[in-house]
């Protein structure tokens, strides 16, 4: 369990007033010049040695990817793009920190700006998040009128912080998506390669991080990568924000150690499980676009990259939710199938077309009326999208229903048995 001392977040449920001269009593903006004076390498060599990995889902690490960023000047501007296009379902802990500690936010894009050779910053705030987009751009006045950000500023480093929203696309969320919605133009992903590292934002090398992985960075320089790698365990370091939703008592945001049991996540933050543990069913662990862990899997699970990748997971943003033995398991995954065929760009055949054919069979599927050799068929039709798409949603919209017939497959062949039998026998009528 994390300790009060080593929480990053000291506002996450708003007891504090988020301006900046409360930020700055609990830590914000505190001897931020000096983590500059410590030099770009030496701020991506700390940032790797936390074992920090991107907090948007992909888990990748950040100062290796910061590191991508060319080092020589050819006369293109470099960027920094904060992704705050907090739209995976599930996923709210973006909109706590906007919210709540905008200013320690806007500390991590200087420092994380500066590391990068970036003068300029973006930060692409989900459309809906109005008042988040309100509270953001006080803390960016505040901000230039402290003169700790802007020209001439008291940390030496010339930087400009601008606020972009977007418009209600999840696919905006998706870093070049999100590059070619802030350019003006229809958000839809590009090819890759060119990488945005080289050929981001208007051409010029650009990086785009995830508000969380840029909010603790400066913490991390305070305290040093020692402190943030020892909590959770190797490879799966640091503090992270967990959002737990579904059926528990008490849905909350909270911050805790990676690698924290999800018993121990529920029970203590979140109330527990609605009737208690053993009337779970299952957990989406990491937003939407994971596969469910079934509960067989879940009495020692801990939440980390790795642990759920061993279940056939993932961490993806954390969101974790909890479904009791009252879920409809077919109808919920038929939900969010429905979710990513709603949000496909349609600028590729096998999720423009995959998405829609899998959830028209899932939608049959929920009442039993399919036939079994649908079921694989159906997977099949998973792993035909799964990678052959120009962005990870098709991934995204695959890998649920792969784990659904993975761990489920009884009760959809049950359904369909059901609806198979003379109704007489089965008391439901079959069409
Ligand atoms: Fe668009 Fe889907 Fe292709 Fe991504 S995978 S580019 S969302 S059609």
């Amino acid at each position: 369990m994390l300790e009060d001392k080593d929480r990053i977040f000291t506002n996450l449920y708003g007891l504090h007033d988020w301006r900046l001269e409360d930020a700055r009593r609990r830590g914000a903006w505190d001897g931020t010049k000096a983590l500059l004076e410590k030099g770009r390498d030496s701020i991506l060599e700390e940032v790797k040695a936390s074992g920090l990995r991107g907090r948007g889902g992909a888990g990748f690490p950040t100062g290796v990817k910061w590191s991508f960023m060319p080092k020589e000047n050819d006369g293109r501007p470099h960027y920094l793009v904060v992704n705050a296009d907090e739209s995976e379902p599930g996923t709210c802990k973006d909109r706590e920190i906007m919210r709540h500690d905008p200013h320690i936010l806007l500390e991590g894009c200087l420092v994380a700006g500066f590391a990068m050779g970036a003068h300029t910053c973006y930060i692409y705030i989900r459309g809906e998040y109005i008042r988040e987009r309100e509270i953001l751009q006080a803390a960016i006045d505040e901000a230039y009128e402290a003169k700790l950000i802007g020209r001439d500023n008291v940390h030496g480093w010339d930087y400009d912080i601008y606020i972009h929203h977007g418009a209600g696309a999840y696919i905006c969320g998706e870093e070049t998506a999100l590059l070619e919605s802030l350019e003006g133009k229809k958000g839809q992903p590009r090819l890759k390669p060119p990488f945005p590292a080289n050929v981001g934002l208007w051409g010029a090398p650009t990086t785009v991080n995830n508000v969380e992985s840029v909010a603790v960075v400066p913490e991390i320089l305070r305290r040093g990568s020692a402190w943030f790698a020892q909590l959770g365990r190797p490879n799966n370091t640091g503090t992270k924000l967990f959002c737990i939703s579904g059926h528990v008592e008490e849905p909350c945001t909270v911050e805790e150690e990676m690698s924290i049991p999800l018993r121990e996540l529920v029970e203590r933050h979140a109330g527990g499980v609605r009737g208690g543990w053993d009337n779970l069913l299952a957990v989406i662990p990491g937003g939407s676009s994971v596969p469910l862990v079934p509960h067989w899997h879940c009495d020692d699970l801990l939440m980390d990259f790795d642990a759920l990748k061993d279940v056939q997971s993932g961490l993806g943003t954390a969101a974790v939710i909890v479904m009791d033995k009252s879920t409809d398991i077919v109808a919920a995954i038929a939900r969010i199938a429905y979710f990513y065929k709603h949000e496909s760009c349609g600028q590729c055949t096998p999720c423009r077309e995959g998405t829609g054919w899998m959830w028209r069979v899932l939608t049959r599927m929920i009442e039993g009326n399919a036939t079994k050799r649908e079921i694989d068929l159906l997977y099949d039709v998973t792993k035909q999208v799964e990678g052959h798409t120009i962005c990870a949603l098709g991934d995204a919209a695959a890998w649920p229903i792969q784990g659904l017939i993975r761990h489920f497959r009884d009760e959809i062949e049950g359904r369909i048995e059901a609806v198979s039998r003379p109704a007489e026998t089965t008391g439901i009528a079959a069409e």
